[in-house]
């Protein structure tokens, strides 16, 4: 698949194929349709948040179709439309996440900063932070919301 790659802080995405990711355990593998640009996305690439995954795929606020489920994903249909924003994982045992405040999570994982996001063809994401879309929008719309348009 075609991607945009940071290979580091401060330096032009280079555009480049890489193999398909496979989605793991309770993953969806999703065809991305649209992935809007975060000022995020600018601090990262300024080397302003520590440590991003590198090489990284930027791009947290992506909407697309799922195109193959992993082991045990069962909340959406392949084909279903979906939305991926900037919490892509928890820990689900920390002290926030036992009191419901997950936002907060002191192990989260973050799309397209500590995990690769949707600037790419595909990309694979946690069926659990993935959202069902409702189809007022089209996907270039709804792209923006998904970080933005968050509670
Ligand atoms: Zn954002
Ligand atoms: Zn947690």
């Amino acid at each position: 698949m075609k991607a945009m790659l940071m290979k580091g802080p401060r330096q032009p995405l280079q555009m480049v194929d890489l193999p398909m990711p496979k989605p793991g355990s309770g993953q969806v593998l999703v065809h991305v349709h649209a992935c809007a640009v975060c000022r995020t996305d600018l601090h990262v690439i300024d080397g302003e948040l520590a440590n991003p995954k590198l090489p990284l795929i930027l791009g947290h606020e992506i909407v697309g179709r799922v195109a193959e489920r992993g082991e045990g994903a069962k909340r959406f249909q392949v084909g279903d439309r979906v939305g991926i924003p900037w919490l892509g994982w928890t820990d689900g045992t920390c002290r926030f996440c036992r009191s419901q405040r997950e936002n907060l999570c002191e192990n989260a994982k973050f799309t397209g900063y500590t995990i690769d996001g949707g600037y790419a063809e595909y990309t694979v994401a946690d069926e659990r932070f993935c959202f069902p879309l409702p189809a007022i929008y089209t996907d270039v719309e709804a792209a923006p919301l998904l970080c933005a348009g968050m509670l």
